[in-house]
C-alpha cells in the first residue's frame, strides 16, 4: 500500500515516519502535481527513508518521477559518523548529468536567419547518438588526467579559456577523483567518446529569452529579453553507465555484508566508511571529472560553430551545474553545521545568495540553476534562495520530468510527424532517431511550467528567466 500524505502548505507534503524509516518523507509540489506524479515516487522516498545515517529527511522536488532505487528528483544527505551510506542508485547511472548555459551575445533577430543553417553545422559538428565518436582518442595516461583534471584538463588541452572554470561547480575540477577505483571496462568505453551528446534525452539547444522573471537577478546573469542562450545537457557517457553498474552489483555485496537491510534491492548502497564507499566516491568523482570535460569538448565544438557562421557570437559560460551527484556538503540543521554526503538525483544544487562557493558576481543573487523542459515547450533559469523554511540541503528540480514512460511515448507519438509540427511553430529538431524524437515528445514531460511554479512557491528558488527553443540537437 501506498504511504498517506499529510499536507504540511499548499506546496509541501510529509510522509510521517513508520515501520522501518528513521526520518520522514518530504514531497514539495502543488496538489496538481502531487496528483499527477507517479505513485512509485512515494513508495521509493519511503524507502530511502529508511536507509542508514539518514538526516533530517527524504525528499523529492515538484518533477519527481519513479526512477532506480531513488526516485529521479530525489534528495537524501547521510553523515558518515552516524553510520551513513553512499548509494549508486542515489546517484543515478548517468553521473553527474547537468546542464551549462553560455550567453551568446546575439539577439533572435540575428540568429533566426540562420537557424536551418546553424541547425545542420550543430548536427554535423556536434557527436551525437549511440555509438557515435568524439573529435579524440584518449590513451592511459591522458584518460586518468581527465578523469583526475575535469574541465580544467579539457581547457588546458585548448577546449575553451581558462575563464569557463570560474562558473562550474568546482571551478571545472572535482577534488578526490581516484582513477584507481575506475575499472579498465570503464576507461575502455569512454576512450572514443569524449566530446560526444549521447542519446535520448541529452541536447544541445539554442534558445531565446522569452521573458524576464527577476529583473535584477537577470542582469547579473547577463541576460535580458530577446537575447539567445545555448543549453547543453549531457553527462559521463559510457564510463559513467558502466562505474554505475559494476558499484551497484559490488553495493548488494557490501550492505549484506554490513548487515544493511535494504527495503528495495535496488537500494544497494555501501557506508561511507567502508572501502567500498569510498571507492565508489573515487570513481564517482572521476565520472564527474568525466561529464564537466565532456560538456567543456561540446562547448569548444558550439564556439567552432557560432564562430563560422555568425563570427559576431561571444560564446560565454553562464553557469554549468550537474544534477547527479553525491557532494560533501556542510549544511546547517537545528544550529548546528554539519558535514554531509548529499544525494541529488534529478535534482539540482541550488545554492542562495552567500555562499562561498558560487562565483563573486553570482554570490548576492544565488547560483544559477538550469531547467530544461523539452524540446517543444519552455526551459527556465532559477536562483537559488538561502531559505531556513527549506531545508532540503539547497536542492530544486532539475527539469519538468516525464509524465510517462519512453515505451508509452514511442507507442503514443510518431518522430516525423512530431519534428513537422515542431517546425511549424519554429523550433528546428535534429535528431539521429525518429524513434527517439518520438519518446521525447514534449508531452512525455510534466508541464514545466507547473514545475517551476511549484519549485518556486516552496520556496526551492525562483524564476529569473523563461526560454524557448528555436533549435535543439537531440541525442
Ligand atoms: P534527465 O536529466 O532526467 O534525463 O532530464 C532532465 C530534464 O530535461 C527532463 O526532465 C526534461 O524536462 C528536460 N528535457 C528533456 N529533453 C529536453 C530537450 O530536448 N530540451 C529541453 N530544453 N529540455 C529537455
Ligand atoms: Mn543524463
Ligand atoms: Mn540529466
Amino acid at each position: 500500500k501506498t504511504a498517506a500524505l499529510t499536507r504540511v502548505s499548499e506546496f509541501e507534503w510529509r510522509i510521517e515516519p513508520t515501520g522501518n524509516m528513521r526520518v520522514p518523507g518530504v514531497i514539495y509540489a502543488t496538489e496538481a502535481l502531487i496528483q499527477a506524479m507517479d505513485e512509485k515516487v512515494r513508495d521509493q522516498v519511503v524507502n530511502v527513508a529508511c536507509l542508514p545515517g539518514i538526516v533530517s529527511a527524504s525528499y523529492a522536488m515538484p518533477d519527481a518521477h519513479w526512477g532506480y532505487g531513488f526516485p529521479i528528483g530525489g534528495v537524501a544527505a547521510f553523515d558518515a559518523d552516524q553510520g551513513g551510506v553512499v548509494s549508486a542508485g542515489g546517484v543515478g547511472f548517468d553521473i553527474s548529468c547537468g546542464v551549462r548555459c553560455l550567453r551568446t551575445g546575439l539577439r533572435r533577430s540575428d540568429v533566426e536567419p540562420f537557424n536551418e543553417r546553424l541547425a545542420d553545422a550543430l548536427f554535423r559538428r556536434i557527436p551525437v547518438g549511440v555509438g557515435s565518436h568524439g573529435p579524440i582518442r584518449l590513451g592511459g595516461a591522458q584518460m586518468d588526467a581527465m578523469l583526475t583534471g575535469g574541465a580544467r584538463w579539457a581547457v588546458e588541452q585548448g577546449w575553451g579559456t581558462r575563464d569557463d572554470l570560474k562558473y562550474i561547480e568546482g571551478q571545472g575540477c572535482i577534488a578526490d577523483a581516484r582513477t584507481d577505483a575506475v575499472s579498465d571496462r570503464a576507461k575502455k568505453r569512454q576512450r572514443d567518446e569524449m566530446g560526444t551528446l549521447g542519446s535520448g534525452n541529452h541536447y544541445l539547444e539554442v534558445q531565446e529569452v522569452s521573458e524576464i522573471h527577476d529583473r535584477e537577478t537577470a542582469r547579473v546573469y547577463g541576460l535580458d529579453e530577446h537575447e539567445v542562450v545555448v543549453f547543453i545537457h549531457c553527462g559521463s557517457r559510457g564510463l559513467g553507465h558502466q562505474i554505475g553498474t559494476e558499484y551497484l552489483k559490488t553495493m548488494a555485496t557490501s550492505a549484506r555484508r554490513h548487515g544493511i537491510e535494504l527495503p528495495d534491492r535496488e537500494l544497494a548502497c555501501a557506508p561511507l566508511r567502508s572501502d567500498t564507499g569510498q571507492a565508489y566516491l573515487g570513481a564517482m568523482r572521476a565520472a564527474s571529472n568525466c561529464a564537466l570535460a565532456n560538456r567543456q569538448i561540446i562547448t569548444h565544438l558550439a564556439r567552432q560553430v557560432f564562430a563560422e557562421l555568425l563570427p559576431e557570437a561571444d560564446l560565454t559560460l553562464l553557469y554549468d551545474v550537474s544534477h547527479n551527484t553525491c557532494k560533501l556538503e556542510e549544511h546547517m540543521l537545528d544550529g548546528v553545521i554539519r558535514k554531509l554526503f548529499v544525494h541529488r538525483k534529478g535534482a539540482t544544487r541550488a545554492f542562495g545568495p552567500g555562499h562561498p562557493d558560487l562565483p563573486d558576481e553570482y554570490r548576492a543573487v544565488g547560483q544559477p540553476v538550469l531547467i530544461g523542459g523539452s524540446m517543444g515547450t519552455a526551459s527556465y533559469v532559477l536562483a537559488g534562495n538561502a531559505n531556513p523554511r527549506v531545508p532540503s540541503f539547497a536542492s530544486a528540480c532539475h527539469g519538468a520530468g516525464r509524465a510517462m514512460s519512453r515505451r508509452q511515448a514511442h507507442k503514443s507519438w510518431q518522430g516525423g510527424r512530431l519534428l513537422k509540427e515542431l517546425r511549424e511553430r519554429g523550433i528546428i529538431v535534429r535528431s539521429p532517431s525518429l524513434r527517439g524524437v518520438a519518446e521525447e515528445a514534449p508531452q512525455a514531460y510534466k508541464d514545466v511550467d507547473a514545475v517551476v511554479d511549484g519549485a518556486e512557491e516552496a520556496g526551492l528558488a525562483r524564476k529569473v528567466a523563461k526560454l524557448r527553443p528555436l533549435v535543439c540537437i537531440k541525442g
